[in-house]
């Protein structure tokens, strides 16, 4: 745990005891701070006492005695409107600030060559994949590396800070609006395309968020950005003309004159304007698609900045083991490979998957974003046959129609038994039974992570016993 002194023997109000909320808290505390706890929800507050946090309920407290307000990232903060709290807050003049704020102080209170290294990596697509692998490579090569913020571990129940050591932490926007003191020694962007508008209050006030990666780097510093949409490309551009820090663009769309390639999956490093060949990603088998192509790009300029030689970097993409519920390969029935993407919850992930297959039977559906799955039209062609089921069935089924076969199964289960059924009969070459939802889970499902568990155990549960003869 990194303890958080900087409030010790003051209060300070943490709302939103969610895992982030709840380890903020507990890193006070440890720090000498009189926190006071709560969350809305009666079970996170009990789960927060066995945690050994005592609760206050805030909203009954005075607020001229706190000196600070901790937020938990999921709660609106300034859109679609500010939360009752964040208004009590603004009003007392108690300063808003997140658990990234916290740890991010808390490095900077060191002496300077006291300080870890820290490495951020947002985007509006990729970020789990990109941390863990860079997480993985910097790990393999033997650096002392603590990966979590957004993903996995909150990033103030990572082991406490020490100068050799590199904290590789996902952001989110929401992360990133609450912070205004961390300092990436590499920043990475990865994409932008509209996701959160609501939270942000447009796609102007959704860039400002993530912009706010690059904030306080400085010339020995570099932001990795990508060149792939126009957003970032924009992102460069400005902070070529009004940033201090060294930029290394990646592409796995375009050959660049400067920085990392990954064109069909063949890596190129020119960061020093002489193209060097560094090897082909169809050897690193969780590296699959052109979006990997775009990740494993971004991981290979972080550790080249951090000192790894190519070789290293390329046995790290080679060996990294892929994440749960992101492409991930469960395995084949009788020829017919399944894959689980339950982690595509827009039309803009699952465009990846979709991509990266032919052959495809394609189980999709949930909560539909505002774009359907209008956007994946051009990668139709790939789909032998969608099964839909949840909330979105009625609107994908219209956008199928006359393209694609199409079925309404109504659950998870009926779609995975029919997809399957159909593949195997088909006679396809390589037949992918795909599900990518392009949906949220919550009409169904806890969340994407139950949502994957879920498809996987109804496949596993396939392979240990035969198809029965009807549907
Ligand atoms: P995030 O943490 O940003 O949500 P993940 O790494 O968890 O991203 O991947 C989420 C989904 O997005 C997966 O379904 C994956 O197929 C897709 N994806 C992964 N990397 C990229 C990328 N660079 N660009 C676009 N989509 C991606």
């Amino acid at each position: 745990m990194i303890r958080i002194t900087e409030y010790a023997g003051r209060d300070v109000a943490v709302y939103g005891l969610g895992r982030t909320g709840l380890s903020a808290a507990l890193a006070l505390k440890a720090g000498g701070a009189r926190v006071h706890a709560w969350d809305d929800n009666e079970e996170t507050r009990a789960k927060a006492e066995a945690a050994g946090i005592a609760l206050s309920d805030i909203n009954k407290r005075d607020w001229q005695t706190f000196a600070a307000l901790v937020l938990s990232p999921g709660i609106p903060y300034k859109f679609p409107q500010p939360h009752r709290l964040v208004r009590m807050a603004e009003m007392t003049g108690v300063p808003v600030i997140g658990d990234m704020e916290l740890f991010a102080r808390a490095v900077q209170a060191l002496p300077e060559r006291g300080r870890p290294k820290v490495v951020g990596i947002t985007g509006t697509n990729g970020k789990s994949t990109t941390t863990t692998l860079i997480g993985h490579i910097l790990k393999e090569a033997g650096r002392d590396v603590r990966v979590g913020g957004n993903i996995g571990t909150g990033v103030l129940d990572l082991a406490a800070l020490h100068s050799n050591a590199i904290y590789v932490l996902e952001l989110s926007s929401y992360q990133l609006d609450l912070v205004k003191s961390l300092h990436c020694n590499v920043a990475v962007m990865l994409n932008l395309s509209p996701d959160h508008l609501d939270r942000h209050g447009g796609m102007d006030g959704y860039q400002a968020a993530k912009m706010r990666i690059f904030q306080n780097q400085t010339p020995q510093d570099l932001a990795v950005i990508g060149f792939d949409d126009i957003y970032t490309q924009s992102m460069a551009i400005g902070l070529s003309a009004s940033g201090p820090q060294h930029i290394t663009q990646i592409s796995s769309t375009y050959t660049l004159g400067k920085g990392v390639s990954a064109v069909e999956g063949r890596l190129y490093d020119n960061l020093n304007g002489k193209a060097e060949f560094i090897g082909k990603l169809e050897d690193c088998p969780a590296l699959q698609g052109r979006h990997n192509f775009q990740n494993a790009a971004a991981a290979y300029a972080t550790c080249r900045a951090l000192g790894l030689d190519p070789a290293t970097i390329m046995a790290g993409l080679k060996s990294f083991p892929g994440l749960a519920h992101r492409m991930e390969n469960i395995g084949a029935i009788d020829g017919v490979r399944f894959v689980n993407d339950s982690k595509a919850t827009n039309a803009q992930a699952a465009e990846q998957a979709l991509r990266a297959f032919k052959n495809i039977y394609w189980i999709a559906g949930g909560v539909a974003k505002a774009e359907g799955i209008m956007p994946l039209a051009p990668l139709f062609p790939h789909v032998s046959k969608a099964y839909l089921f949840g909330q979105a069935e009625e609107a994908f089924s219209a956008t199928l129609q006359g393209k694609v076969p199409v079925q309404a199964c109504g659950t998870l289960d009926r779609a995975v038994d029919q997809a399957f059924r159909d593949a195997k009969a088909a006679g396809d070459a390589s037949p992918v039974v795909l599900f990518s939802p392009a949906c949220a889970s919550f009409d169904q499902f806890k969340d994407y992570e139950h949502r994957g568990d879920v498809f996987r155990s109804l496949v596993k549960a396939m392979m240990s016993a035969p198809l029965k003869e009807s549907a």
